[in-house]
């Protein structure tokens, strides 16, 4: 804290002489402050929590999970992946996906054709 007592000091030190009095004493102790920067930084606290709580906002956004995919079983967007394995021959490998509905409880299976089998 030693930047704000020698800011003070100064202050302090420039009162007596500058001041006019009464309600110009105030006015004058408002321009003193105004010229230290210390003072000045203070100013733009504001505008800088207002800048970090925005992107705060947004990054908590982010953290939240994003919809899944519709249930045929109930229609919510609540069907999230369980599980996910390569099955089948080498001639003839797939994947063999494992959803399940975190509304209803269905459990559904997919089987998606492996990028290896669609090029053949
Ligand atoms: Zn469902």
């Amino acid at each position: 804290m030693q930047p704000v007592r020698k800011d003070l000091d100064a202050v302090y030190e420039r009162w007596p002489a500058e001041s006019s009095g009464g309600m110009g004493a105030i006015e004058d102790l408002r321009n003193w402050l105004k010229e230290i920067p210390l003072w000045q930084e203070l100013g733009k606290v504001p505008e800088r929590v207002t800048a970090v709580e925005k992107r705060l906002a947004e990054l908590e956004a982010k953290l939240q999970p994003a919809p899944g995919k519709r249930c045929d079983g109930c229609g919510h967007l609540s069907l999230r992946l369980e599980s996910s394995r390569v099955v089948g021959s080498e001639a003839q490998k797939y994947t063999k996906l494992k959803w399940k509905c975190e509304n209803c409880g269905k459990g559904f299976e997919e089987r998606k054709c492996t990028p290896h089998q669609e090029r053949a």
